[in-house]
């Protein structure tokens, strides 16, 4: 089995043998600019080196699945919306089909993810979850009597939308204000950065990043946390602290097992964020019963995204 994870900026390609123990992985730029047909040779190429790496024959594979930020008409395998990307209805599955010879799933990347964490992370045995992925945005997978929810028109779970901030919040790429993904996202904790350092505050990002501020990742931002910089870890920690308020919301509602804490900034940066994440949510969650939900690290790191393409590819081959 084959997983990937198309991101924004990368792509992650995995071999997996039955029982889904990675045999090779490899990652490249996206490089979205180039348009949808360069970026799925991109992705080919990915698969084919991950194939190579693993010193296995394409027949040895029975299908790859691919998870993409966007809406996706599964069954059809067609991209429909993808603003990352800036796709607009894609045949991703015949085209990528095409190139490796090979069946083809696709699938939005946060239902992979929450997929993986149901499967092999912090969710087995669990029936009501939420997964929060906090990375360059916010998606989230509402897990309720052991499947995954999608509402009416399956676009359920966009938890990155709720408002957090009610008065004066700042602007969200859906063009709402005060939303959870516009206060706690990587890419708002960089835009926060970036305005303090133009106003001239302290910070070691400048050097961390070389002066270059396009190349703020979650591992900066980490390694900022960790040498005690004062800003980074104020503007971090308002953001564990919002996705602590997004939590409570959550929970209020839904009554779940665990809130379920997953991403590149919680890869990052979990075990300085989880414990202000939580202290912020149970401040405001009803004390209906003793028994605390509990929040938590998925434990798969940057994998959920490959293995939920696994996952993908894996009922595909069995349809
Ligand atoms: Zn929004």
């Amino acid at each position: 089995m084959v997983g990937v994870d198309l991101g924004g900026t990368k792509i992650l390609a995995a071999v997996f043998d039955e029982k889904h123990r990675v045999l090779s992985r490899e990652k490249k730029p996206t490089r979205p600019e180039l348009g949808p047909q360069t970026v799925i040779g991109r992705v080919a190429d990915c698969v084919h080196d991950a194939l190579a790496a693993a010193a296995l024959p394409h027949t040895a594979i029975s299908a790859v699945g691919v998870g993409v930020p966007g809406m996706i008409d599964t069954r059809g395998g067609v991209v429909h919306v993808a603003p990352n990307l800036h796709w607009r209805d894609v045949p991703f599955s015949k085209w990528l089909g095409k190139q490796l010879d090979l069946p083809v799933a696709v699938v939005n990347d946060v239902e992979a993810g929450t997929m993986a964490v149901q499967h092999f992370g912090a969710g087995r045995g669990l029936q009501d979850f939420i997964c929060m992925f906090i990375g360059t945005g916010i998606g989230g997978g509402l897990v309720l009597h052991g499947e995954q929810y999608r509402g009416a028109g399956g676009m359920g779970g966009e938890i990155g939308h709720m408002v957090v901030v009610a008065y004066f919040g700042p602007k969200c790429g859906c063009g709402n204000y005060g939303c959870l993904e516009a206060v706690a996202s990587r890419t708002a904790i960089v835009r926060r950065i970036v305005k303090a350092m133009d106003d001239g505050q302290k910070t070691v990002v400048r050097s961390l990043c070389d002066g270059d501020t396009s190349r703020i990742r979650s591992r900066i931002l980490a390694e900022a946390y960790r040498q005690d910089d004062k800003l980074v870890r104020e503007i971090v920690n308002d953001a564990s602290h919002y996705i602590g308020i997004g939590a409570a919301n959550l929970i209020n509602v839904l009554n779940p097992q665990a809130v379920i804490l997953g991403g590149g900034l919680i890869e990052a940066l979990g075990n300085r964020m989880l414990p202000r994440i939580k202290k912020a949510a149970f401040a405001h969650t009803i004390a209906a019963s003793d028994e605390r939900v509990n929040i938590l690290d998925s434990g798969l790191g940057d994998d959920a995204g490959i293995l939920g393409g696994a996952l993908a590819a894996r009922r595909l081959a069995k349809r």
